[in-house]
Formats: C-alpha cells, structure tokens, sequence
C-alpha cells in the first residue's frame, strides 16, 4: 500500500507518456516549445515495469497523458500491455482528440476504457487561437469516433481563458443537453514559462458556475453532491449529460487526492502544482533492484505535499504542464 502522512491512500498513477504534442495551447506551453530527446523519455519496457511496480503497491487506476499520448509511437501495444497488467481495473487516457478519429476502435480494442478530450470552444476561429495550430473538426471527429468506440462516458475537458473563451461557456453547457457526455471547466492553473498569463487570466469555477445559471437557469447537484474525481458535478434540467467544475485554484480538494503523477521523464510528481520529485528512471537505468525502487516510491507517497501554496504565491516553476500531464 502506498499511503500518506495524511493517511490518504494512494491509488490512481497519471502517466505523461510523452511531453511532445500536436498543438500548442496558449495555457500550456510557449510555441515554440523545444521537446526533451526521446532517450531521455521513458520507453516502453521502462514504463510497463513501472506499472507492474505501482500495480503491487495497490495502485489500480491508470490515466495515460501527455503532452499528446496519441503521438506516442507503438501507443495500441503499450494500452494492451498496460491494461492487462493484473491489479489495473481502470486504464483511461485525457487527449485532445486530434488523432483520436483513427485510434479510437484500436485504443478501445486494446483495452481502454475512456477518455477526456479536451475541447475550450466551439469556434474555429477561437480554437485556432487557442491551440495555436488546431482545426476544431478534428476534434470532433475524435469524440464521435470515441463515442463509437465505446469510449464513454465522454468527457470535454474545457480550459476558460478570459479574454478567449468565457463567451463559450454557456454553449459548451448546451452540449450536456442532447449528449450524455460530462463538460467539465478546468481553472486555469499557473506554471513555468506563462505565469504571468495564467495567473491574470483565470475565470473561476464560481464566475463560470454564474454564467451558466444566468443564461441556462439554475443547475442542480448531480452524483449526491460527490466529488467525480476532482470535479463537482451540476445537471441541466433534462439534460442528458452533467456539468463538472474543476476549482483547482480557488477550491482545492487536497483532502480527497488520491494520485501521484509520472512524468514523460520517470520523475514520480507527488502534487501537480509542487515542484517536489522523486527520480525513478534514473535509478532504473542504474540497474536498481526491485525493492529499492519500490522504497522510493513508498518514500516519496509518503512526503506527498498536503496540497498547493498558490494562496502563499507558490507557483511551481521547474515544469510547464505538458511535461506533467495534468
Ligand atoms: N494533450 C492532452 C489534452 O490536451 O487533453 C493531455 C495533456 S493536457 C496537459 C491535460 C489537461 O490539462 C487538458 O485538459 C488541458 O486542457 C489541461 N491544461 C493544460 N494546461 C493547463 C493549465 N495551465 N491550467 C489548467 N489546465 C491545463
Ligand atoms: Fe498539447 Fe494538451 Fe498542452 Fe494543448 S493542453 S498544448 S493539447 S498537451
């Protein structure tokens, strides 16, 4: 068991399986992002005994990541292997659906089993500016081929941006009325390189709750006001699907983190918005037994931080969130 000083037990691994992508969304990375050598990126056989390692430690639920997972060469192969790695009962994927219209059957065939794709407006033009370099008809080829696919429930991560995207809010909402799909609005979170921009430019989980309620009525509490992971989740009335608010910012919930992160590089990431890491592939490479990487592993769970500083003006500064993976 891989346990807190907390007391919170550590179950859920999200894996950043590369830190490349196939866009450049201004709230993730400069555009001209320069990418680490793939040597210095985990491979497969690397990652697999990872997962095996985390498996045994009581880990059961496995997100892969990115930068983009689906530019990861040999992706099919390592979601089989990952998925039928016994101990793993959930393997999920957070994509931005570019690549998604040709992998989905491949990706749900080889055993996994949703996925959030991340879509912040429904407008061409905004969606360009937003990921810089995207067509939005991508996307959504992504999440229909996804739904065949049985990759569902979908959910549509959606960053607000202020300045790009609050008017988008409400119409990403009405998705949620004819799709049973999960809209969940993400905080704009700060990390290297665009602080200035993420901090200033953040919409609120309440600012954004607001918008909907004043133009599409009052929501209602959905899922007997559990959290659905990190999200709080509302209903439209009627509406098939569920609106989610991610307040990592103004409403953390630190208290109920269950996960540790793996960074494309093999760092063990003990909180998202903490520079603190634990180097495993390094050791690994070094020809590290079994059990002495599996005590590092329960050494660093055991010092995972309680939660972020950003009220303390604590902004983790050694990684942009494309290496992280979110
Ligand atoms: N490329 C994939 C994607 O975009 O879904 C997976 C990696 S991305 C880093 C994971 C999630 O983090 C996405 O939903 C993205 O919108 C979100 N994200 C990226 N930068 C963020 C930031 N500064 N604050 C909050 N969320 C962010
Ligand atoms: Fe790429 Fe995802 Fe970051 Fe956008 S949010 S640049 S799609 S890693």
């Amino acid at each position: 068991m891989a346990i807190d000083r907390f007391g919170r037990q550590i179950t859920y691994l999200r894996i950043s399986l590369t830190d490349h992508c196939n866009l450049r969304c201004v709230y993730c990375m400069p555009e001209d992002m320069t990418f680490r050598p793939n040597a210095e990126i985990m491979q497969d056989d690397e990652i697999l005994q990872f997962v095996r390692l985390f498996s045994k430690l009581g880990f059961t639920k496995i997100r892969l990541t990115g930068g983009e997972p689906t530019v990861r060469a040999n992706l099919v192969n390592l979601v089989h292997e990952i998925a039928h790695t016994p101990g793993i009962n959930s393997l999920t994927m957070t994509t931005n659906g570019v690549l998604l219209s040709k992998l989905a059957h491949l990706l749900a065939k080889a055993g996994l089993k949703r996925v959030n794709i991340s879509l912040d407006t429904l407008d061409q033009e905004k969606f360009r500016r937003l990921t810089r370099w995207g067509k939005i008809e991508d996307v959504w080829a992504g999440i229909r081929a996804a739904e065949d696919a049985g990759l569902t429930p979908i959910k549509i991560n959606a960053v607000i941006v202020k300045g790009y995207n609050e008017k988008d809010i409400v119409d990403l909402a009405r998705l949620t009325q004819k799709n049973p799909w999960q809209v969940r609005y993400i905080e704009m979170m700060p990390f290297a390189g665009a602080t200035d921009f993420q901090l200033n430019q953040v919409v609120t989980a309440e600012e954004m709750k607001a918008c909907i309620e004043a133009n599409l009525g009052l929501l209602e509490i959905a899922n007997g006001g559990r959290l659905d992971g990190e999200a709080r989740l509302y209903h439209l009335p009627g509406a098939q699907g569920d609106i989610g608010f991610i307040s990592s910012v103004t409403q953390p919930f630190c208290a109920a983190c269950n996960r540790a992160r793996l960074t494309a590089d093999g760092r063990l990431r003990l909180c998202l918005l903490r520079e603190g890491e634990v180097d495993l592939l390094t050791p690994l490479r070094a020809g590290a037994s079994i059990d002495e990487l599996r005590q590092l592993i329960v050494d660093g769970i055991w010092v995972k931080p309680w939660g972020h500083g950003l009220e303390q003006g604590i902004v983790p500064l050694n990684r942009v969130m494309s290496e992280i993976g979110g």
